[in-house]
């Protein structure tokens, strides 16, 4: 099967240049394109009227083929919450969660279909990867999602995200790779769609970097290379348990990588990004729950720029493991506070909706920047 279609999303300003140049048509007509789709989230020939009528299908056909159909939809939270099930040009299934608040709208999007990480409590890794996501799959997610939003239900554009486009649509402020897949394993596509999310309009959507998360497994390399990049996305880290003992069998790549080399290219991408460490921690009874294990947590985050994120478990069909008991919760959360770590539990939006997905449930970001 051939790969995903290209996709004006898959370039950056200066190959979408050459790719029209190629084409036969003036270079500046990529940045009209390019002003539809990234600011008026429209890739439809007929509504470019700026173009020749003449030119307008071919552009289109060549730089903005449809990537994403929309299989099912989902609402809860009385319509705050969103979940939508897209089929891939090759029939792969994604998912992606829009979750709107008083003052930002989230978008969580998946960078992969399926994950071959194998973590035995999410519903994704009990499927395996089926395949990498292209970095327009992953933008398209976004795009969609600020299609779908009335211009009133978001804060509405910072500085800088103003564009001459179509006032009716919100805009997304926030977005969260926590769907389907291990982004850091979808290297390349992953830091293409960061820059396309956060390139300024004509080049990309212009969402702020800081409000851009990532949240990885704790694949080493790839964190240390991320901290290279120069971007200042918020850096999340699946830790789940503070011993390796517990994670090997919660996180089968902790056997490659151990907790203390996890946390160690942490505190080194929190040191070259300046950006405070989400540490997600999913609590599962009688599993990881345990009141040493709140301490042996805290004394290892103690004094480092770190946030941790308790996930009570949303069990996946026919799971052994359930979420902690409130108390064994409370109790988990005062020691790790009592180590002066920064510590809160996430709500469990969406949780209603999240019946094919189990980690559909853990992508709230309390700690994500407020707005833009
Ligand atoms: N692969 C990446 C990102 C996608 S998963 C990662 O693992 O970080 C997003 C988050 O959901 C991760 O923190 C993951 O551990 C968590 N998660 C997965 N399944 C879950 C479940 N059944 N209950 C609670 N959290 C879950
Ligand atoms: Fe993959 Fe993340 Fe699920 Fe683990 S928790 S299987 S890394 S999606």
């Amino acid at each position: 099967m051939s790969g995903p279609p290209r996709h004006l999303a898959d370039l950056g300003l200066a190959e979408r240049r050459q790719a029209v140049a190629d084409l036969g048509e003036r270079e500046f007509r990529a940045d009209q394109l390019s002003r539809h789709y990234f600011g008026r989230h429209t890739d439809s020939a007929q509504d470019m009227t700026d173009l020749p009528a003449a030119v307008r299908s071919a552009l289109a056909a060549a730089l903005l083929p449809p990537l994403l159909t929309q299989q099912r939809s989902f609402a809860c939270d009385k319509g705050a919450t969103r979940k939508t099930l897209w089929r891939l040009h090759d029939g792969a299934l994604v998912e992606s969660v829009l979750m709107k608040y008083p003052d930002r709208v989230t978008m969580c999007v998946s960078s992969q279909a399926g994950c071959g990480m194998g973590c035995p409590f999410c519903a994704t890794g009990q499927a395996g990867l089926t395949r990498n996501l292209s970095t327009a799959e992953i933008v398209a997610q976004v795009v969609a999602g600020e299609r779908a939003l009335p211009a009133a239900a978001a804060p509405g554009p910072a500085p800088g995200r103003l564009c001459t486009g179509n006032p009716a649509h919100g805009r997304v402020s926030n977005v969260v790779f926590m769907g389907m897949g291990e982004p850091l394993a979808n290297y390349r596509n992953v830091i293409g769609a960061v820059r396309r999310l956060t390139d300024p309009v004509p080049a990309g959507l212009g969402i702020s970097q800081r409000s851009v998360t990532v949240s990885t497994v704790g694949l080493v390399p790839a964190i240390n290379r991320l901290a290279s990049e120069g971007l200042s996305v918020t850096l999340a880290v699946s830790l789940h348990a503070p011993d390796d003992e517990a994670r090997d069998g919660l996180v089968p790549v902790n056997r490659r990588w151990k907790v203390a080399e996890v946390l160690s290219a942490a505190w080194d991408y929190a040191a070259a990004t300046g950006r405070r460490i989400s540490i997600e921690y999913a609590l599962i009874r009688d599993v990881n729950d345990q009141p040493w294990r709140a301490d042996l947590l805290g004394s290892l985050l103690a004094g480092h720029l770190a946030h941790v994120n308790l996930i009570p478990l949303n069990p996946t069909p026919g799971s052994k493991w359930t979420a902690s008991l409130p108390g064994a919760q409370d109790e988990f959360v005062s020691r790790v506070a009592a180590h002066g770590v920064a510590v809160t539990v996430r709500d469990t939006r969406g949780r209603e909706i999240d019946g094919a997905c189990g980690q559909l449930a853990a992508l709230n970001s309390p700690n994500a920047p407020k707005g833009r």
